[in-house]
């Protein structure tokens, strides 16, 4: 049941075997999964796959492990639900959320990269696993260490939301809090990926990791009756997912698994942290990093690894990018809580607003179906709208004093 053939570098195209490493040898560019898609063909059929239990695992053969999943057995197949009220709330006419803030187990969409990148390292026989991160990366790797029986080192920048910080401390993890933003935490971990046989999930195993993003992809398409969407919007931090989606929609078209309809891609990101989307704007593929400054910490990445492809993306499809402050960004968590019952982090926050600026510029057609994916949770974050409800004063049990505070307040005097 293995399909992977080897790993390719996306820019010199040298083949490699299927082992943890982290970059190309020649010029250090990232390597992409690579499979036997002329035997998948004809071994997999659509309805093989739709007789399997609703988890990312029903697309296995199109995931770069070889044999049975480690950890992250029920990760994935997330609702994809009908927004009508977003919708008209945003002045669309078809709009769906991909629901990934009630992911398996830790509630973001980092579940399914952890999922596979730790299934991955068991295969490789580390005992060790380890990661940088933002935060639902570093509650992903924790539970599933935990789960999977690894030992983890998790580095994060010093500043991250307790919630995110008691979500990994939790599970056992070593915690590595570094006074400094995500790309140095990064460029720290690195250097630790070189010099400790650790199975390092965005270093050594990031080709496996980001794999796992491309489930959203499948499960968007499965769950619109096997259907591309015409547009959808992803919020960006390294770039990947967005990409990632991509892949998973021309490998759909590639198996004859869907109609090859295009699809354009929308990348969201914070304003305060926004090298991916100024670069689409500028119409070049060229990133300059920049310093985060954003309640949106999940996205804060300012030398984002796969942004140059991000952009190839974006940009070849037709969509486009857009970032937006942090008061939009909250805006944009109200209101798919209110119109939709679901409370989002602030990464979710910047892809409504995202979506809701586009649509105002002209730039996302209303008419055209509209798919938004919502890769976290609110109750990760709930600084970021703490406070902004107004402090309820505790009623005598008695239910007049109820009517009157709630349902008669006092009219003022004529
Ligand atoms: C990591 C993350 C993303 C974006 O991931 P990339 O693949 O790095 O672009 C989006 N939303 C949330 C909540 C995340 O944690
Ligand atoms: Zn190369």
């Amino acid at each position: 049941m293995n399909y992977l053939l080897h790993l390719k570098c996306r820019e010199c195209g040298r083949t490699y075997a299927p082992e943890p490493i982290a970059a190309c040898e020649e010029c250090w560019a990232p390597l992409e999964a690579v499979y036997d898609y002329g035997r998948l063909w004809s071994d997999v059929r659509r309805k093989d796959i739709e007789s399997r239990p609703p988890d990312m695992w029903r697309y296995r053969e199109l995931l770069p492990i070889t044999g049975e999943p480690w950890v992250g057995r029920r990760t994935g197949f997330t609702p994809l639900l009908p927004a009508p009220r977003l919708a008209k709330a945003l002045g669309a006419r078809e709009v769906f959320v991909k629901n990934d803030a009630v992911n398996y187990p830790t509630l973001s969409f980092k579940d399914r990269v952890v999922a596979v990148a730790l299934s991955k390292a068991h295969e490789f026989g580390f005992d060790t696993v380890s990661c940088s991160s933002t935060g639902n990366l570093a509650n992903a790797v924790a539970a599933q260490a935990a789960a999977g029986g690894f030992k983890a080192f998790i580095f994060v920048p010093a500043d991250l939301e307790p919630e995110k910080i008691v979500g990994t401390q939790i599970f056992g993890a070593t915690l590595v809090r570094v006074a400094g933003n995500y790309d140095q935490v990064n460029r720290l971990c690195s250097e630790i990926a070189q010099k400790y046989p650790w199975g390092v999930v965005n270093v050594n195993l990031r080709t496996y990791y980001s794999e796992g993003s491309k489930t959203v992809g499948y499960e968007v398409a499965e769950q619109l009756g096997w259907r591309l969407p015409p547009n959808i919007v992803v919020p960006m931090a390294g770039g990947s997912l967005i990409t990632k989606i991509a892949k998973a929609f021309e490998e759909l078209k590639k198996l004859g698994w869907v109609e090859a309809a295009p699809t354009k891609y929308f990348g969201a990101q914070a304003t305060g942290c926004s090298p991916i989307t100024t670069a689409a704007k500028r119409g070049t593929s060229e990133i300059e990093p920049q310093k985060p400054h954003t309640i949106a910490r999940s996205l804060a990445i300012g030398n984002p690894a796969d942004g140059y492809f991000a952009v190839k993306t974006i940009l070849g499809s037709g969509g486009a990018g857009e970032d937006v402050n942090d008061e939009e960004i909250v805006e944009g968590i109200h209101l798919l809580a209110e119109t939709e019952g679901i409370f989002t982090e602030t990464a979710g926050g910047v892809t409504v607003a995202v979506a809701r600026k586009l649509i105002q510029q002209g730039k996302l057609n209303p008419e055209e179906m509209i798919v938004l994916v919502i890769t976290g949770n609110g109750l990760k974050t709930v600084g970021a709208v703490n406070g902004r409800f107004a402090e309820s004063v505790a009623i005598r049990p008695k239910i007049v004093e109820f009517e009157e505070k709630f349902l008669h307040p006092v009219a003022a005097p004529a």
